[in-house]
């Protein structure tokens, strides 16, 4: 495995999963590029963030971690657009590396949008993991953290000329996830459910299936114009032939933990076989082994529950 992915993914989960105040975020610098029209990107620790920056104001898509908000701010003013604070969140899952921000953005006057499921599993706290060797507590949200206004299917927020919508697609990374579209500027935000750090991480035991982040990069692939800008969750500004190789590794993968099931294999002997072996150069992360990806797919296709909950929209 290359060192950089070594070095990112041990970063990626601490920056997942550790508490934030057990981090420092002082050597933290937000990168800003423009993705196109007036939606921006801001990296610094944590998931990538989308920003619609205009006359009306800004409204930004996740927010990493609350000891940034000040950076992120700054960075956002910094592209010298407007000096109208952030209005509107729109968190794409309730993971701390998306949502950390919002106590900090919220105080300051912006207001918090995000899927029913999000704002749930916020305020009741709870486990996080791919219902094998990944396992992490998720402590409860405080109250001032918390969105305040929820949808079950779909919210667009009317700004900067923009019919910013944001579309729940159910038990993909998680069982909240929203991607959010940006169709003037030709731009979607696809949280999670699409990353770029190898193996995704799927957390299963918040509702979060294979098959459902299939669905969800499936139809962002076939309803999205070929040059749409893809900002992923994790990784550099990406494009639908990205996206596509990306499915094509999720259903490869899938298609075989599915053969092996047929074939009556314990989980344990699939990762004796190396069943992911084909993918495991280019994908595999100290994060996301090939075991710990054989257990995701694994469990996602045997927990009826999640499969059944995946064609929602
Ligand atoms: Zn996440």
């Amino acid at each position: 495995m290359p060192r950089v992915w070594i070095l990112l993914a041990a970063y990626l989960l601490a920056s997942t999963f550790a508490a934030a105040q057990d981090q420092d975020f002082s050597k933290v610098q937000m990168k800003v590029s423009k993705v196109a029209g007036n939606v921006y990107m801001l990296e610094g620790a944590g998931g990538n963030i989308g920003a619609s920056v205009g006359d009306d104001g800004i409204v930004i898509v996740d927010d990493q971690y609350a000891p940034l908000a000040d950076k992120i701010a700054a960075a956002l003013k910094n592209i010298g657009v407007t000096d109208k604070p952030v209005r509107f969140v729109i968190n794409t899952h309730y993971h701390g590396d998306h949502t950390g921000g919002n106590m900090p953005f919220a105080t300051k006057g912006a207001t918090v949008i995000a899927q029913d499921n999000v704002r749930k599993r916020l305020e009741a706290g709870g486990k996080a993991g791919n219902g094998g060797s990944i396992t992490m507590d998720v402590k409860p949200a405080a109250k001032g953290a918390l969105p305040i206004i929820t949808f079950d299917h779909d919210v667009t927020v009317h700004l900067n000329g923009e019919d910013i919508r944001a579309l729940h697609f159910p038990a993909g990374h998680t069982d909240g996830d929203a991607i959010i579209f940006f169709p003037k500027a030709n731009v979607v935000h696809m949280g999670d459910d699409y990353v770029r750090y190898g193996f995704p991480f799927i957390d299963v035991t918040a509702g979060g299936s294979v098959q459902g982040m299939i669905a969800a990069c499936d139809k962002v692939t076939t309803l999205l114009p070929p040059d749409v800008k893809v900002i992923p969750g994790h990784g550099e500004i990406s494009n639908l032939d990205e996206v596509r190789e990306y499915i094509a590794m999720l259903e490869g993968t899938t298609a075989a933990v599915e053969a092996a099931l047929k074939k009556g294999s314990t989980l344990e002997q699939m990762k004796k076989d190396k069943i992911l072996a084909a993918w495991d150069k280019k994908y595999a992360s100290k994060f996301v082994t090939q075991d710990v990806f054989i257990e995701t797919l694994y469990n996602s296709l045997t927990n009826q529950k999640n499969a059944a909950f995946v064609q929602h929209n």
